[in-house]
């Protein structure tokens, strides 16, 4: 492998040797590269790209940074000829990225990583998406091409909105718990006295309302726990089948306008899992079967096993899903447009971020009009 760098620096008096882009130096390193005249193209775009790209030698040394780059560092292209790309780094892009750097790129393959985050000249740090290309001649690497993206400004909002949801949700829980004790402790003396069923009536769509509130609260702060990898869990060998009749019945209290059956259920189904978040997925779809169907259909739940895993299933004849939806559908605030029904589309999200941490997966078969069937799976303790 030459040293490009070498050859780059021992030619470098050729000021007057300027191309387009008005630096020697970069004409010298395209020859190099192999980028000659009949190239011209391809190095309009790399001087022109408003994408900061960076050139290195398969030992990692720089020869080429193009104007994009010099203004996102503040280094000039003659201060970084010869260079190991190591003199951005801020000490915070976790190791293992460089890592799986490496590993990728040497098996010729493209590396691309969001989490890299590089020091300018000046002191301040920022945050690129990195995408690294080998190029390979006679079956050999002799260069990398690094395309950077300065993803600083879209983190920090990112940031900002993670922290405005977490703490909006928190600050909210707190006066509608008070709330939700007030309204129940009225409700408790207005049934025991028995007189006024009006306000007994209205004090139970008020508690109920309250509810929903609470679980879209919830919903809230579990969708950013899980987005900080914050969510925690308490895995124990639990009975999906208990867990199933358990969340049923409890559901049944409130979907008094549908059919809850349960068709085929395990004599006995051990997992290990955190047995109240697989009650929440359940909850979940079982409270999507009844929203997203008419009054008085039924909703089936039903579980086999298949192979070492069990499956639940929850069938109901609703509306049903386009195709192209279906995968979009467990993305986060993704909601198909609905006249009614409060939500915020986290529903889903979170059971696949629940059902992912157990090891389990999670899909829907639906058609458009005659319902859908949502599944999940999860390994059996007994292996
Ligand atoms: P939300 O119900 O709050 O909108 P979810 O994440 O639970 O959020 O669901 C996302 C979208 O998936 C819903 O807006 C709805 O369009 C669709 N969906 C979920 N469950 C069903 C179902 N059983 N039948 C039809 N559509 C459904």
């Amino acid at each position: 492998m030459p040293n490009v760098f070498s050859s780059v620096k021992n030619r470098s008096p050729v000021k007057n040797d300027l191309d387009s882009s008005g630096n020697a130096l970069s004409q010298l390193t395209f020859e190099m590269l192999g980028l000659e005249d009949e190239n011209r193209t391809l190095r309009q775009i790399l001087t022109s790209s408003s994408d900061p790209i960076l050139i290195t030698t398969k030992e990692a040394k720089i020869v080429y940074v193009n104007p994009a780059w010099e203004k996102l560092t503040g280094y000039s292209f003659d201060e970084v000829i010869g260079e190991n790309p190591r003199i951005l780094q801020s000490g915070k892009t976790p190791q293992r990225v460089y890592k799986k750097m490496w590993r990728t790129l040497i098996q010729c393959k493209t590396f691309t990583s969001d989490e890299v985050i590089n020091r300018k000249k000046n002191g301040t740090e920022y945050q690129i998406r990195a995408s690294i290309y080998p190029v390979i001649r006679n079956d050999e690497i002799c260069y990398y091409v690094e395309l950077q993206h300065d993803i600083t400004e879209t983190k920090r909002l990112d940031d900002l909105r993670k922290e405005f949801l977490s703490v909006s949700a928190h600050e909210l829980k707190t006066p509608i718990t008070v709330l939700k004790l007030l309204t129940q402790s009225h409700l408790n003396k207005a049934k025991k006295q028995g007189t006024d069923t009006i306000k007994a009536q209205e004090l139970e769509l008020i508690d109920r309302e309250l509810d929903r509130l609470i679980r879209l609260i919830n919903d809230m702060l579990d969708s950013s726990r899980f987005e900080t990898g914050k969510q925690l869990m308490t895995f124990e060998e639990t009975d999906l089948v208990d867990i199933t009749k358990r969340t049923v019945e409890k559901f049944k209290i409130y979907a008094r306008n549908h059919k809850i059956t349960i068709h085929k259920l395990l004599p006995q189904a051990l997992i290990i899992a955190d047995p109240l978040r697989i009650e929440q997925v359940l909850l979940n779809l079982l409270s999507n079967a009844v929203k997203y169907s008419p009054d008085e259909t039924t909703i089936v739940i039903s579980m086999i096993k298949r192979a070492s895993r069990y499956v639940v299933s929850v069938k109901d004849k609703g509306v049903g899903i386009t195709k192209n939806r279906q995968n979009l559908i467990f993305d986060r605030y993704y909601q198909v447009k609905t006249k009614s029904k409060i939500g915020f589309g986290l529903g889903l999200y979170i059971s696949k971020e629940i059902i992912k941490r157990h090891k389990g997966k999670i899909w829907v078969v639906s058609k458009k009009g005659k319902g859908s069937v949502f599944y999940f799976s999860l390994p059996s303790s007994n292996l």
